[in-house]
């Protein structure tokens, strides 16, 4: 069987897409109008339906829900969050540990909420190790591991090689860090799941209704336009097909493949029985799970950025792309050369011009909108969710601020993205200098590798 490139995810593959919902059918009213239907638009539907439950609340959904990155993703739910080192700059230190401490606690709340909701997505809570394969990546995974602690997190640990080994044999590894806060899960299971319990509270969804544009009070679709004082966009990677939008957000692409199950004596060789979810410390960093059936799931950037802030088709991969995904798998796992790969696709994720997650409610407009989550957007949607319904609760008077509503991350302003060329000129010299950076450490070449992404980072404003 050769590999099913695209068809958006090997997650619909495995779990089917889902019976398309009716698009909208004329103009209609509504108190709050959700656009995009991810993680970010369902898990905010959720909580302002169950905080509000007279709200008449409405989800325009381009294509189905899951459709973009919530249907596509690696499945790592963990504690992460982009920005929080400027925020630390920004707003202090305290402030950006209160944000870390939030997004400590969201990995148990998605966690309770699949369970109270019975949404049985594959949960494996095993935490997320982040392993070292090189001097120069043993080096930043030191100066990681003692970020992370001071920001709070004092149950991370630390492991040698051996140790290391005791989890999961990874060829040449020289190092991990290990945080419990961290679960694997299956993103259409959530996705659909969440879907499910979002349209049984009482809202409503339209897909195959896309929004051309979105004004203050208005979501316009060639369906017919949502009139409603709140108005959230929560369409991350694809925010720059919206009219007005194309600088704000840069569509980034990762891309990933699914290997064909593993038997008993290839998992014997691995190891890896506590799941947890795996990452590396490279520049062009991967992530990985091991599936509930046995498979896995791997990826990576691939190529980063389209000219343009173009899309992929369907979740459509470049061959190279695989390859090198494959090449991934094999230094890690050399004994799964022969492994066939079933499944590799791509999905977009939104990167704002300094790198910052962000939620945001414009009290003059009623305008919202929650993303820029840089490829950790898992469990930073449903912190977001949570936060847009304190704010709008605020906004109309049923509540004062909250501790959410506080964060360092709320109302934050970033400028646009520069016009092309300039913006695909940037990525692929950032992206460039990464791989470069890689190339030669794995070569055992680390004097000036740090210098080069340490630029390149702070030419992309990260
Ligand atoms: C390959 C890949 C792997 C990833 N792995 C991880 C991971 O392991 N852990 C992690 O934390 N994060 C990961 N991410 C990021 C994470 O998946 C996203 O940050 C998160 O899913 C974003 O959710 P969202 O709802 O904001 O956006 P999306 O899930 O992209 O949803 C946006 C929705 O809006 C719809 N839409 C777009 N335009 C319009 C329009 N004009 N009108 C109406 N609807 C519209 C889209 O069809 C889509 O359904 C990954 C992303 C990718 C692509």
């Amino acid at each position: 069987m050769s590999t099913v490139n695209g068809g958006i995810s090997f997650w619909y593959a495995q779990d089917g897409t889902p019976a398309p919902r009716e698009p909208l059918p004329g103009d209609i009213s509504a108190d709050v109008c959700i656009v995009g239907g991810g993680y970010t638009g369902l898990w905010t539907a959720y909580y302002l339906k169950k905080a509000v439950p007279f709200l008449n609340i409405t989800v325009l959904e381009a294509k189905f829900c899951g459709y973009g990155a919530s249907g596509r993703n690696g499945g790592w739910l963990y504690n992460g969050i982009a920005g929080r080192d400027r925020y630390a700059k920004l707003h202090g230190h305290e402030a950006a540990v209160r944000l870390q401490q939030a997004m400590n606690a969201t990995v148990g709340e998605v966690v309770d909420v699949c369970e109270q909701e019975k949404i049985d997505a594959d949960v494996h809570r095993g935490g997320v190790l982040e392993v070292a394969l090189s001097p120069a990546q043993l080096a930043r995974l030191k100066a990681f591991h003692a970020a992370e602690t001071a920001f709070g997190e004092t149950d991370r640990e630390m492991y040698g090689a051996r140790e290391t080994a005791d989890r999961i044999r990874v060829t040449g590894v020289v190092g991990s860090s290990w945080t419990p806060h961290g679960a694997r899960l299956h993103p259409v299971k959530l996705v659909k799941g969440l879907a499910a319990a979002v349209e049984a509270l009482g809202v409503t969804i339209h897909e195959s209704t896309p929004v051309t544009e979105i004004k203050p009070k208005h979501a316009v679709t060639p369906y017919g336009t949502v009139r409603a004082p709140y108005v959230l966009r929560c369409t991350e990677g694809f925010t720059a097909s919206l009219t007005g939008q194309r600088r704000t957000w840069l569509p980034m692409n990762s891309s990933m493949i699914a290997t064909e199950p593993l038997d008993d004596a290839q998992w014997e060789s691995i190891g890896w029985d506590g799941r947890e979810t795996l990452g590396d410390m490279a520049h062009a960093y991967m992530y990985a799970q091991r599936t509930a059936d046995g498979r896995i799931a791997l990826g990576g950037r691939g190529v980063p950025y389209r000219f343009g802030s173009k899309t992929d088709n369907d979740g459509r991969t470049q061959p190279q792309t695989i390859e090198a995904l494959r090449d991934i798998l094999t230094r890690f796992f050399p004994q799964l050369a022969g492994v066939r790969v079933d499944h590799a696709w791509s999905g977009v994720l939104g990167v704002p011009r300094d790198w910052c997650a962000t939620v945001t409610l414009d009290r003059s407009t009623g305008l919202g909108w929650a993303g820029g989550y840089v490829g950790s957007g898992v469990a930073t949607a449903n912190l977001a969710a949570r936060t847009l319904r304190d704010l709008i609760k605020e906004d109309s008077g049923q509540s004062g601020p909250t501790d959410l509503t506080a964060l360092p991350w709320v109302n934050h302003k970033v400028r646009k993205w520069e016009p092309e060329p300039l913006r695909w000129l940037g990525v692929q010299t950032m992206y460039a200098a990464f791989r470069g950076a890689d190339h030669r450490e794995s070569t055992g070449h680390t004097a000036t590798t740090d210098r080069v992404a340490v630029l390149a980072n702070r030419l992309s404003g990260r």
